[in-house]
C-alpha cells in the first residue's frame, strides 16, 4: 500500500529568522504504521508539492492551527481525484469537526497500535470517519524509535549547518497551563517512556545535536536523574524545554549534553532572574519564550520586560501574542466573555491578535510585539545570536570529540569550520 503522507506549509512567526526543524509528528506517526506501507514524505515548508500522484491513501500530518486551510486544500485535491484523505496530528485532534468535513476520516489521538485496524478499514471499504481514541492512550511502552529515513534530511540545515532531529522521552504534563492545550491531547499525568527505549532511539540518531521535545521535563526528579545519567555516555547535545531548578539535575544535564532551555519567562521578578542564573551558573543557554498580551500586562511592562530580559544576558527571545487555541483553558475564558474576534486558522501564527487584550488596543498590542522583536535583537541581531549559540556547541563538541565538520567547497579551496574556529 503507498501512502502519501503530507506536512502542510503554513506562515512562518513574522520577526523570527526563518528556518525548517525536521518534523516530528510525522516520523512518530510512521512509526505506527504496518511493515507493508511503503511511506512518500513530503513537507510542503521545504520542498513543493506537485499533485499528479497517485498513491492508495494521502495522509494528512497536522501540528498547527494555522496548517489547517492548506491541509484543507490539499485534502479536495486529492479527494477530487477519488484518492482517499485520513487527517491526524495536533490540530486534527484539537479541531475534529471540522477537518472531518474536509477528509475522508480523522484520527483523533495517539496511533501507536491502531493504525493496522484503521488500513484494514480502508482496504475493506469501511473507513470510519471518525476513529477516536482521545481518551484511551496506548501504553507508553508502545512508542518505537521515529522513522527519520523518511526525511529527507538535507532539506533542514541552518547556513549549510544540519539543524538539530527532534525527539521525545514522554508524553503528557501534569500541569494545566493557562495557554495550553497538551492537557487536552496528552493527558494530565506524565507517561515517561521506559529509559531504555529512549536511550535505544537516542543512539540510532546520526545528528549529534538534538531537541527534546517533551512538555517539560520538569515532572519527575527521579526518572529525569535517572535519563540524564543514562544519555551521558551518548555525548549528545541537546535543546529542551524547561528542566528542574535543582543544582543536582542542572549539573547532570549539562554533563547529559544539556546545550539551551526554552523557558517561558512570565514576568520580571527574582524568581525568572534567578531560575536564568541558574542555567547560566551550569553552562546551559536559555531561550526565552514570552507571551504579549495577557491580561495582567500593559503596553509599558512589556516594555519593561524587554529591558528586564537584556538585563539578565538572556541569549535569544522569542515573542509571541497571545494565541487562544482550541481546547485551551484560555479559549474558554475568553469565548465566555466575547473576546475571541477570529477564528480564521491562518492568523492563529503567534504573531497576529485574534482576541480582545485586556489593558491595551489590538494595535498597541501588535506593535508592542514588534517592539520587543526589534528592541531586543537591536544590538545583536538573532542571526548573530543564532551563530554565538552554535558556537558554543562546537566548542563543547570540539572538546569532547564529537564534532564533525561541515566542509565548505568551492572549485579552488576546501576548508572545514574547525578550522575556521582555530
Ligand atoms: S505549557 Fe508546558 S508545562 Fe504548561 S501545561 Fe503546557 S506543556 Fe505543561
Amino acid at each position: 500500500m503507498k501512502m502519501k503522507l503530507i506536512y502542510p506549509t503554513w506562515r512562518k512567526l513574522e520577526r523570527q529568522t526563518p528556518f525548517n526543524l525536521p518534523p516530528h509528528g510525522p516520523v512518530v506517526f510512521a512509526a505506527t504504521l504496518p511493515d507493508y506501507v511503503d511511506v512518500d514524505f513530503l513537507d510542503e515548508n521545504v520542498e513543493e508539492l506537485v499533485i499528479d500522484d497517485s498513491p492508495d491513501v494521502v495522509g494528512l500530518s497536522i501540528m498547527l492551527s494555522a496548517q489547517l486551510p492548506r491541509a484543507y486544500a490539499i485534502a479536495g485535491a486529492y479527494r477530487d481525484m477519488g484518492i482517499p484523505v485520513i487527517a491526524g496530528g495536533i490540530s486534527s485532534t484539537l479541531h475534529a469537526d471540522e477537518v472531518s468535513r474536509h477528509v475522508d476520516s480523522v484520527f483523533i489521538g495517539e496511533t501507536e497500535g491502531r493504525m493496522e485496524a484503521v488500513l484494514n478499514d480502508l482496504k475493506n471499504g469501511q473507513l470510519k470517519s471518525r476513529y477516536d481514541y482521545l481518551k484511551n492512550h496506548p501504553p507508553i511502552e508502545l512508542v518505537g524509535t521515529a522513522r527519520r529515513d523518511i526525511l529527507n534530511r538535507e532539506k533542514y540545515t541552518y547556513r549549510g549547518m544540519p539543524l538539530v532531529d527532534l525527539v521525545h522521552a514522554s508524553r503528557g504534563c501534569r500541569f494545566n497551563c493557562f495557554p495550553c492545550c497538551t492537557g487536552y491531547l496528552g493527558g494530565k499525568v506524565f507517561r515517561p517512556r521506559p529509559i531504555d527505549k529512549v536511550i535505544e532511539e537516542l543512539s540510532q540518531i546520526e545528528n549529534n545535536r538534538l531537541f527534546i521535545v517533551d512538555n517539560s521535563l520538569a515532572q519527575n526528579d527521579a526518572w529525569e536523574e535517572e535519563l540524564f545519567k543514562a544519555m551521558i555516555p551518548l555525548k549528545k547535545k541537546w535543546v529542551s524545554h524547561p528542566i528542574k531548578n535543582n543544582d543536582k539535575l542542572l549539573k547532570l544535564a549539562y554533563e547529559a549534553g544539556a546545550w539551551y532551555v526554552y523557558q517561558a519567562i512570565v514576568d520580571t521578578s527574582d524568581v525568572i532572574r534567578d531560575r536564568v542564573k541558574r542555567y547560566h551558573d551550569h553552562g546551559i543557554g536559555v531561550e526565552g519564550t514570552i507571551i504579549l498580551g495577557t491580561d495582567d500586562q500593559t503596553v509599558d511592562d512589556i516594555k519593561r520586560m524587554v529591558d528586564f530580559l537584556l538585563e539578565i544576558n538572556l541569549e535569544l527571545a522569542e515573542f509571541t501574542i497571545l494565541t487562544p487555541f482550541m481546547q485551551s483553558p484560555i479559549r474558554n475564558s475568553f469565548a465566555k466573555n466575547g473576546r475571541l474576534l477570529k477564528n480564521g486558522w491562518e492568523d492563529y501564527t503567534c504573531d497576529r491578535v485574534v482576541f480582545q487584550p485586556k489593558q491595551m488596543t489590538q494595535e498597541e498590542l501588535q506593535q508592542s510585539f514588534y517592539y520587543a522583536w526589534d528592541t531586543f535583537y537591536k544590538e545583536k541581531s538573532q542571526e548573530v545570536q543564532m551563530g554565538n549559540m552554535f558556537m558554543k556547541v562546537i566548542r563543547r563538541e570540539i572538546a569532547d570529540d564529537t564534532y564533525k565538520p561541515v566542509t565548505i567547497n568551492n572549485d579552488r579551496r576546501s576548508i572545514t569550520n574547525r578550522q575556521a574556529i582555530g
